[in-house]
């Protein structure tokens, strides 16, 4: 069992694993920080700039309805059908109706 290279990194592996201990701690250090998988930090970082601006009272506007998002009210980072760009803060109840109401009009066509 030699010659045996880490899954994540060209570390030779000494141990029997699949991966180098340095890959697993950046791997472990990458889940404790995300809250919900499958977003990157990107997300996380523009999420809590809102989240900071509505804590601290300031008025952000849902981009669906444009009523302000208040303090303790959950809500969804919007963002571009391509998924390129952030459109912003919106209620999760905003965010959630429009859904529905986007499959609905495809069952309806
Ligand atoms: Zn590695
Ligand atoms: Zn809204």
């Amino acid at each position: 069992m030699s010659g045996r290279v880490c899954s994540k990194c060209p570390r030779i592996l000494t141990d029997g694993s699949t991966i180098c201990v340095w890959c697993k701690r950046e791997k472990d250090r990458a889940r404790g920080t995300s809250t919900q998988r499958g977003y990157g930090s990107a997300h996380q970082a523009e999420r809590a700039r809102w989240q900071a601006k509505i804590d601290a009272g300031e008025e952000v506007a849902c981009t669906r309805c444009w009523r302000q998002i208040l303090p303790g009210t959950p809500w969804d980072l919007g963002h571009s059908d391509s998924r390129t760009f952030y459109t912003g803060p919106e209620h999760a109840t905003c965010n959630r109706s429009a859904a529905g109401k986007h499959a609905a009009a495809l069952r309806n066509r």
